[in-house]
């Protein structure tokens, strides 16, 4: 008799592109046709664009992470881990648990959507004392962090203390960065009402890129508002400069500039997952190479899509260009993909990932924002409205669409309370404790582990 088994389908990371990925492939797929199996490090799905609102209170944490087992209907085997490695020839990936178990889990085809990391460089003291606006805990304790700097300046009887926990750098004068510095002003620039024996005039945010402007993806005219409401605020915004070396204290520019601050935020970036390396597959700066309906050339069975793939922008129709690493590319792209599995299993033709820009949405915190839908310029209360609007409709579930609506809501009504949760008060939590960049295996070290496996199996 013989014995039919179903297809293995996996797919690591659950950010925008996989979960999207995963659920079109319950939606579409019969049970018995083919078993899904996810590996996530964490229980949810981050909705990264808002996390800047964490880090100034304006949101909970709780109401951007979306749970992975909130419907009956999510059938998905869930590993909770992280993929170190997978070796393409065996259709093996290797995952880490979150126990710091080692397992060989076999796939059929597998779908790789682990999104990226910061990008850092050579500097100095960076790893050691910057902090990063990537994951939902670096957000919480960037919040407590500042918190604790007005706490400990208020305390302190030394003005060249107390005029150093003041000054505050944000390094990336893209969204991330700019939403990043703007929001945390206002937290500042509002908790300082309660401290009254410190001088507000004290507090000084810098904002500082290497670019010569600020988010050009918003055009030149919108990106001069930005510049200028930021500056209104107070914000220095520095363009042309980067970071020469950082210590504990100590912020030193490119320019020459030293600013004596205990606080230097990283957002200059993003890099691809280390994972895609561990393939062996043509990469692009980091980012796996994918043709048009995202399957990986050379490595057969392989996609990959979002943050950690150079998906082509066909919409652009220019020769060579890839799709922006963005979470609106990234939930459409984990569509399509799935679509393409599923073709896969059925031997139908598959399709490409097609889709134009929409545009871009900035809330600068307050009533300040500026937003390009669709190529219309807009600033003030209306791109407010269309950011949150977009960013409301974009969140997946009903009772994330609930909570994120009641926390606006609360927080328009009755502001912060600036409680410092004290989680961080004897942890670093920079940079290099949130991206485990340093966890993944080499393509031999896979190959060798995988064979032994087998043999041991055989
Ligand atoms: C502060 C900030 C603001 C942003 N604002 C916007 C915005 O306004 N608009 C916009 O379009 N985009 C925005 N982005 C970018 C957007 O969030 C990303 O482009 C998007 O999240 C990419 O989706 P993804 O699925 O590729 O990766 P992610 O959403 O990052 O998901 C990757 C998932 O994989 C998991 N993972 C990582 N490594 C492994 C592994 N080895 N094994 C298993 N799982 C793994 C991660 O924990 C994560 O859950 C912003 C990003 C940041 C940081």
């Amino acid at each position: 008799m013989a014995i039919v088994t179903r297809p293995r389908i996996l797919v690591v990371g659950a950010g925008f592109a996989g979960v999207e990925c995963v659920r079109r492939l319950e939606r579409k797929l019969g049970p018995d046709e083919a078993d899904v199996t996810l590996v996530a490090p964490f229980s949810y799905q981050l909705y990264l664009p808002l996390l800047p609102q964490v880090a100034s209170g304006v949101l909970t944490p709780q109401s951007i992470a979306l749970s992975l087992r909130r419907s009956s209907r999510y059938r998905t085997r869930i590993i909770p881990g992280g993929a170190i490695g997978v070796d393409s020839k065996a259709k093996v990936c290797v995952i880490r648990t979150v126990t710091d178990e080692l397992i060989d889990e076999p796939y059929d085809i597998l779908v790789l959507t682990p999104g990226s990391v910061t990008r850092t460089f050579d500097i100095p003291g960076l790893t050691d004392n910057a902090r990063g606006m990537k994951t939902l805990a670096e957000a919480a304790y960037v919040r407590d962090h500042v918190i604790q700097q007005l706490d400990l300046a208020d305390a302190s009887q030394d003005p060249a203390e107390r005029a150093a926990r003041l000054q505050f750098v944000v390094v990336g004068g893209g969204y991330a960065g700019t939403e990043t510095a703007a929001c945390l002003q206002r937290l500042t620039h509002n908790a300082v009402k309660r401290y009254p024996r410190l001088d507000p005039g004290l507090i000084k945010w810098h904002l500082i890129d290497i670019a010569p402007r600020l988010m050009p993806e918003l055009g030149e005219k919108l990106g001069e508002t930005a510049l200028g409401i930021l500056r209104r605020r107070g914000i220095e915004v520095s363009l042309g400069v980067s970071v020469a070396k950082v210590s504990p204290t100590e912020v030193t520019f490119t320019d020459g500039r030293v600013v004596p601050s205990h606080t230097l935020i990283w957002t200059a970036g993003v890099a691809a997952s280390p994972l895609m390396a561990t393939l062996g597959c043509e990469t692009s700066r980091g980012r796996m190479v994918v043709d048009a309906e995202m399957k990986a050339p050379g490595c057969p069975d392989v996609f990959a899509l979002g943050d950690a793939a150079a998906v082509p922008d066909l919409a652009k129709g220019e020769e060579g260009a890839v799709c922006p690493p963005t979470a609106q590319h990234a939930m459409r792209q984990g569509k399509v993909a799935a679509d393409n599995v599923i073709a896969r299993i059925r031997n139908q033709p598959l399709r490409p990932y097609v889709h134009k820009d929409l545009g871009l949405v900035v809330d600068l915190g307050g009533k300040d924002a500026v937003s390009r839908p669709l190529g219309v310029e807009m600033k003030g209360l209306p791109a407010l409205a269309v950011a949150r609007g977009y960013h409301w409709m974009a969140l997946r579930t009903g009772v994330a669409k609930a909570r994120v609506a009641t926390n606006w809501a609360l927080n328009a009504v009755a502001g912060d309370d600036f409680v410092r949760t004290g989680f961080q008060a004897r942890k670093p939590a920079t940079l290099k404790d949130f991206e485990y960049t340093d966890a993944y295996l080499s393509p031999e070290q896979i190959r060798e582990r995988v064979e032994r496996h087998q043999l041991r199996e055989a």
